[in-house]
């Protein structure tokens, strides 16, 4: 979804003038992007905000406003909630990835990066779109449950459910990988993020919540013995 002009239009959010220099020359070389820089996230939000923009790249380590907290806040924005994200990282620890991922980032690149892979991983992600694009619809319907995710609506048998958020995204998580087995550990790194201190029964607990909120729907969320959760499709 190219912006004005048919360009490209690529918001870099980085306050080290040589690399938000150098990410600039490289992608606009090609004739085919404008690149616009912030210098900082309260920027870049604002930015982002006054503009269409098909891509951001955001740096990790930002002064006062961090790269992790620009991104989630670009996310819940309803003009950025679906932009791609390039996260940019000093670190090449996992955590550091997984953690930006869970943030809403739809690909990392670790610094000292090359142009020319930096120029690859921005073609790869404007190419394949969000990944909500891809996988399964927002809206789930079962035989009790209907759980629209967009906007945040779960009901059993027509009878709205109020959840926290907390079982909110672990719903969603479950559904979106439906039939599939979640370790208590992948749960916790998907909904709790960056909250390390959650120990993996909280996980139960909140299952168990869940479970008795949805009532006839909540047989659908299977313990499956040493290994974690299931969320299994109902027959119609
Ligand atoms: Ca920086």
């Amino acid at each position: 979804m190219p912006g004005a002009n048919n360009k490209t239009r690529v918001l870099v959010v980085e306050d080290e003038k040589d690399i938000s220099g150098l990410i600039k020359h490289t992608l606009e070389r090609s004739g085919d992007t404008i690149v616009d820089i912030a210098a900082s996230g309260d920027q870049a939000l604002k930015l982002a905000s006054e503009q269409q923009v098909d891509l951001i790249i955001l740096d990790l380590n930002l002064p006062v406003l961090g790269g992790l907290e620009v991104c989630r806040l670009l996310r819940t924005r309803p003009a950025t909630a679906k932009t791609p994200i390039i996260m940019l990282t000093a670190r090449s620890s996992e955590s550091d990835r997984v953690v930006g991922l869970d943030a809403g980032a739809d690909d990392y690149v670790t610094k000292p990066f090359s142009p020319r892979e930096l120029s690859a991983r921005v073609r790869a992600v404007l190419r394949r779109g969000r990944p909500d694009d891809v996988g399964p619809p927002p809206i789930y319907r079962g035989e009790h449950l209907v759980a629209d995710f967009d906007v945040v609506s779960i009901a059993v048998d027509g009878v709205s459910v109020r959840l926290t958020r907390r079982e909110f995204e672990l719903l969603r998580h479950l559904v979106e990988n439906r039939n599939r087995v979640l370790s208590r550990d992948r749960l916790l790194e998907r909904v709790w993020g960056y909250d390390r201190m959650v120990e993996t029964r909280s996980v139960d607990v909140h299952v168990g919540r869940l479970r008795g909120k949805l009532g006839a729907a909540g047989k659908q969320i299977e313990t499956v013995v040493g290994l974690g959760y299931r969320f299994i499709e109902a027959e119609k």
